[in-house]
């Protein structure tokens, strides 16, 4: 079959594409019938996957504001409602931790997402760590990741979790600035966000690391900018910087929508991006990924590398989603029916798909361009190497690459627009599979 390869060229004048497309994890994966779900589930229970790095994830579905700009709100927080939900997610634990996927490999790293997992109390915090100890291998060197968001509070409660075998905090950021903070609907102040931070930092108990966000309303180079300085100065040991990503079901989408707000353009996002590439690799700060960068080696962001790579995810947790093998799944996204199921001592599990054979390729493929750096001897065979240099080498023409030796390293410019790279040769890996 013929490949037109030159679809996926980079346009040769203004920006190299129209747009960036998200990565899709799940593309080319088939949901199973809900009836058929559980017994799928007990089978993947048993299943020998082969050595993979593994991981766990717990999902914490409250927060305490609702931010202007997330798709990840889920339910306001109330306290009686956080006890009870703690005491389903350790049964949760406890009814499937013996199985054998749980067991048979040492856990890389955990991760405590959400929502807001500080939302939860001290004591829930400490107890589903020390539940975790007690029920799965954590590898010695476990990467154990809670995020958080500023507050007096939540000093106390990262403090308790860092006793408890926490070793990274990751903390939602987005601007320093006040200003543009507030109308994103985060409250607390620069002072208050600084504060906060040094006091994490001298904890010196674990990589505290913080989002950043570029292509804010209302943010400007010198903000971002400063956002460097400081992060730079408070001496975190990581930050991810990535593009808003403004969703249209969001408050800020439907702002954005009626042109009540209007957003950085492509070429505006690329040059800031390339603004704080150079402003970190200027402060001697290593790219661990395409938005991730370590100013020293205590900070690995292991949990978010791996997960690129389709690692095998355990996760727990109302609308949690993970990865065994070849199958990915999704938790029930409603509380009503995550503890109906877990009362029913059933896995939660809302969605269950198989990846097609395919998608092992792309995950790797994935896992390269996150890292800006790809192998592809190591991927495509000679005929498709054939077929690809071509787009590799208008590719380096139009700035985003170099390609030497079949392998493909990403400049700044090409690391800005990776989505678009990956998308290419997922597509590209899919049409060939056909
Ligand atoms: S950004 Fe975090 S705290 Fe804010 S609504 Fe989203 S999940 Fe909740």
């Amino acid at each position: 079959m013929e490949y037109d390869i030159s679809r996926f060229f980079a346009q040769s004048e203004g920006m190299p594409f129209s747009s960036r497309k998200a990565t899709m994890p799940w593309a080319g994966s088939a949901p199973i019938d809900r009836s058929i779900i559980q017994q799928q589930w007990n089978d993947l229970q048993q299943l020998d996957t082969g050595y993979q790095k593994t991981l766990l994830y717990l999902h914490i579905p409250f927060c305490e504001t609702h931010c202007k700009f997330c798709g990840f709100y889920q339910n306001r927080f109330e306290i009686n409602a956080a006890q009870n939900y703690t005491e389903f997610l350790l049964k949760e634990i406890q009814q499937h931790s013996q199985n054998k996927i749980y067991q048979q490999h040492p856990i890389q790293a955990v991760y405590f997402g959400g929502g807001t997992p500080t939302a939860l109390s001290t004591h829930n915090l400490s107890i589903i760590l020390q539940a975790l100890k007690n029920y799965f291998p954590l590898a010695s060197d476990c990467e154990i990741t809670i995020e958080t968001r500023v507050s007096e509070e939540n000093k106390e409660k990262l403090a308790a979790c860092f006793a408890a075998g926490a070793n990274r905090i990751s903390i939602g950021v987005q601007t320093f600035d006040t200003d543009i903070r507030r109308k994103l609907g985060r409250q607390s102040t620069q002072d208050q966000l600084l504060e906060f931070i040094d006091y994490l930092i001298k904890l010196d108990q674990g990589a505290i690391v913080c989002d950043l966000l570029f292509g804010l309303p209302g943010q400007t180079s010198e903000v971002l900018a400063k956002d460097l300085e400081w992060i730079e100065s408070l001496q975190m040991d990581g930050v991810d910087l990535y593009a808003l990503n403004v969703l249209p079901n969001t408050i800020l989408g439907k702002s954005v929508a009626v042109q009540r707000i209007s957003i950085a353009t492509f070429e505006e996002r690329q040059q800031l991006y390339l603004q704080g590439l150079k402003q970190l690799t200027e402060y001697n700060w290593r790219q661990i990924s395409n938005s991730h960068w370590a100013r020293n080696t205590r900070e690995r962001n292991l949990y978010n590398l791996l997960i690129k790579e389709h690692s095998n995810c355990l996760a727990f947790g109302c609308a949690a989603g993970g990865n065994i093998g070849r199958w990915s799944f999704m938790q029930q996204r409603e509380l009503p029916n995550y503890y109906q199921q877990v009362t029913q001592n059933q896995k939660p599990i809302a969605m269950l798909m198989q990846r097609p054979s395919w998608a092992d390729k792309s995950a790797a493929v994935q896992g390269g361009i996150e890292k800006g750096f790809l192998a592809c001897g190591r991927y495509f065979n000679a005929e498709e190497l054939s077929i690809l240099t071509p787009l590799f080498e208008q590719w380096q023409q139009s700035g985003l690459c170099l390609y030497q030796n079949t392998s493909l390293k990403l400049t700044p410019k090409g690391r800005f627009w990776a989505s678009q790279l990956l998308n290419a040769l997922q597509q590209f890996i899919f049409l060939k599979a056909d």
